[in-house]
């Protein structure tokens, strides 16, 4: 099975997060979604590992270093 990447660099955080989960897609949706509620404050619903899912990305899209950062998918920028 293919693995899949959830690519914190992606996307604005206050933290400035630099975090990057690649496995397969059911270890990366727990662990993003378990990250994204210690760390960025989300709750850890059915609605938001849906979300995530959508933000999946092959493995193969991995660049180490710094990553431009695009707004999240569903919020106003
Ligand atoms: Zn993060």
């Amino acid at each position: 099975m293919a693995r899949v990447m959830a690519d914190c660099r992606r996307f604005p955080s206050e933290m400035n997060c630099s975090l990057t989960i690649i496995g397969e897609e059911e270890e990366v949706v727990r662990a993003a979604a378990e990250h994204a509620a210690s760390v960025h404050g989300h709750e850890n619903t059915p609605e938001m590992r849906e979300q995530i899912k959508g933000m999946l990305e092959p493995e193969e899209a991995y660049k180490p270093g710094e990553r431009e950062k695009e707004p999240l998918p569903g919020q106003a920028t």
